[in-house]
């Protein structure tokens, strides 16, 4: 089932481009893999999926080294400071900045490994207290001075929309990160390039893709639905 539900989400991503006048390559379907096993990445794996997402630091370390080198690993969870260490320099792009603390931690190990960092500011566009993310007022600032940390480029915005039964809901707040990230790049700022927006799930990839998303993360639409009710570190890689 992986492979026709990933082959449908990307034919569904391909006619919303069409539909609204935008280029397929523009949009990156990432698979969203937490909680879910090897077996399964590697399923997705064949039917052309090369960008995963997971949101647990552990998780990472553990499907790294047994996936295929060519994956780009995106970090779409909330990080703690006490695990950059572990990531840098093995994930592709980081989803979910959204302190500075946090990108001096990530900018102090990019300098110690020697390598530059790509990373996304994540905004609480929606507002909801339970999400983490800037707001939508600070991220300027924040950007201003993550912007000045070396080993680090912010390449763009992230959010995490509302669950919500109808899509449409959701629209605005995809309008909203569009056009925040529209006003930061006119600023022009150095080490900046807002060419990423990062936004869409599987119950609203398409309205995403329609404001503007150059990546989506879907999980269920692609994996099926996730179970929590067991320790996801037993028995099951
Ligand atoms: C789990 C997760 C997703 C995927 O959610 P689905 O609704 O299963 O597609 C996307 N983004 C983030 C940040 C997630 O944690």
């Amino acid at each position: 089932m992986i492979k026709e539900n990933y082959r449908a989400v990307k034919e569904n991503i391909t006619s919303a481009c069409d539909a609204c006048g935008r280029k397929e390559e523009d949009v990156t379907l990432i698979a969203v893999s937490k909680t879910k096993p090897l077996k399964m990445l590697m399923e997705a794996y064949e039917a052309g999926a090369r960008d995963f997402g997971e949101n647990k630091v552990q998780e990472l370390e553990e499907k790294i080294p047994n996936m295929p080198t060519d994956v780009r690993w995106h970090m779409i969870g909330h990080l703690q400071r006490n695990k950059v260490k572990f990531i840098v320099g093995k994930v592709y792009l980081i989803h979910s900045v959204d302190s500075l603390r946090l990108a001096e931690e990530i900018s102090k190990e990019a300098v110690k490994k020697g390598v530059t960092v790509k990373i996304l500011i994540e905004v609480n566009v929606a507002e909801e207290e339970s999400k983490f993310g800037t707001t939508t007022e600070e991220t300027t600032a924040l950007i201003e001075s993550v912007s000045k940390l070396p080993g680090v480029i912010i390449e763009g915005l992230m959010t995490i929309a509302p669950f919500t039964e109808n899509p449409e809901e959701n629209r605005k707040y995809f309008q909203k990160l569009k056009q925040l990230s529209v006003d930061i790049k006119t600023k022009n700022i150095d080490n900046v390039n807002m060419n990423v927006l990062s936004m869409g799930m599987t119950g609203d990839y398409l309205v995403a893709v329609q404001e503007g998303a150059t990546y989506v993360r879907v999980g269920t639409g692609i994996f099926g639905e996730r179970d929590y009710s067991k320790d996801r570190n037993k028995g099951q890689l």
